[in-house]
């Protein structure tokens, strides 16, 4: 069996749900311990670092004895629940696919890079520089572990090793929740003059948030990742059947375009809300930012795509194909701490549902172009960067 199989197949039976995703889920511990075991195994230096709860980061470092640029490879070890599924961690090899939880998301990329270190340690190593190899906790929920690794780790390059169907991501979205508190009047059913109805002012809200939607997805569309957006998440409010509710709150999500300021999508809500005040002066509502992850976009002048492009053409003999991605992820974390990112993974289908599978020959070409990138890469002179 192709050893990077093997270790994917090692690594989807081993749960790695995330403990703040699934309360009492183990969490990255026991997965991480078998990538440093095979980070150890194939020639890395390793090194566990706790990003947080007991929850470890692995990284590997091969280090060429002449100066050079750094690599770095990076992948999360979490995954989402299992609910619904039958048998999530017995890995199952079916028609060229790998059956399981984290198949693709996103364990195929990470034996995939863990994998191309072999090769390239086989081969004695990068030319100049080091190649870094990163598997991050918590990157289905807040992603604690790639906020860990940029403290201590950076490099000239990236690749994240998200699924992206072996095209080259040059970056993604962002995204924002925000929590809009809409204030009423709490009065019996029957006494309409007492009571202000929160629930229908909400209703207000969620006409002008529709419509700033529509305007956001009729927007000229950014070349690689289309549209901003904004949708509804959730709604509550009211108390009985027979009485005004007095407060009524949404929580909306918000995905953001690179280029957009952090405080756009908070300050168009309060716009909003500013707006149905000036209407109506007892309208009366509060807007808050929950969380929110910025897009990210490698800069144009970077030569990480031309390279990675240069060593999937070497490999599979075909240009690669360039995109944007539209869920965010750890390469907006590691490029804007100053390692500049791609995306680059295996395809398959299912992620985060009840039937996730990777494609066993993407893996295998994955593995192939991150080793040919890791020696192209350490030969290069320099990485022009902006
Ligand atoms: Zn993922």
């Amino acid at each position: 069996m192709d050893p990077a199989i093997r270790l994917l197949r090692e690594l989807v039976a081993i749960n790695s749900v995330n403990p703040t995703l699934v309360p009492g889920a183990p969490g990255e511990r026991d997965v991480a311990e078998a990538v440093a075991i095979e980070m150890r195994r194939i020639g890395l230096e390793v090194s566990v670092d706790d990003a947080g709860g007991g929850r470890p980061n692995v990284v590997g470092v091969l280090e060429s004895r002449v100066k050079g640029p750094a690599l770095m490879f990076c992948g999360h070890t979490d995954t989402v629940g299992v609910t619904g599924m039958r048998d999530p961690f017995t890995p199952v090899e079916r028609d060229g696919r790998l059956y399981g939880r984290g198949a693709q998301d996103m364990k195929g990329g990470v034996a995939a890079m863990i994998d191309a270190a072999r090769v390239v340690a086989e081969q004695g190593g990068p030319a100049s520089g080091r190649l870094i190899v990163a598997a991050v906790v918590d990157e289905e929920h807040s992603s604690i572990g790639a906020d860990a690794l940029v403290t201590s780790w950076r490099a000239d390059a990236g690749v994240v090793t998200e699924p992206t169907d072996l095209a080259i991501a040059i970056g993604h979205k962002g995204f924002a929740w925000i929590e809009v508190e809409v204030l009423g009047k709490a009065a019996h059913g029957s006494r309409p003059a007492d009571g202000v109805d929160a629930i229908m002012r909400l209703g207000r809200v969620l006409t002008r948030l529709e419509a700033r939607d529509r305007e956001l997805q009729g927007r000229t569309p950014h070349a690689r990742m289309g549209t901003a957006s904004m949708h509804a998440s959730f709604v509550e409010g009211g108390h009985e059947l027979s009485s005004y509710p007095d407060r009524a709150r949404l929580t909306l999500e918000r995905r953001t375009l690179p280029g957009e300021p952090d405080s756009e999508p908070l300050d168009e809500v309060e716009h909003i809300l500013q707006t149905l005040a000036r209407e109506d002066p007892s309208f009366r509502a509060t807007a808050r930012s929950i969380f929110s992850r910025p897009a990210y976009e490698l800069g144009a002048n970077h030569s990480l795509p031309r390279l990675l492009g240069e060593a999937f053409s070497a490999k599979i003999g075909r240009p690669a194909s360039v995109v944007g991605a539209s869920f965010w992820t750890d390469a907006a974390v590691l490029g804007h701490a100053g390692t500049p990112s791609v995306l680059f993974g295996p395809g398959g289908a299912g992620l985060h549902s009840v039937e996730e599978y990777v494609n066993v020959a993407d893996v295998l070409a994955c593995r192939d172009v991150l080793a040919e990138l890791a020696v192209r890469f350490g030969q290069s002179a320099g990485v022009a960067s902006t």
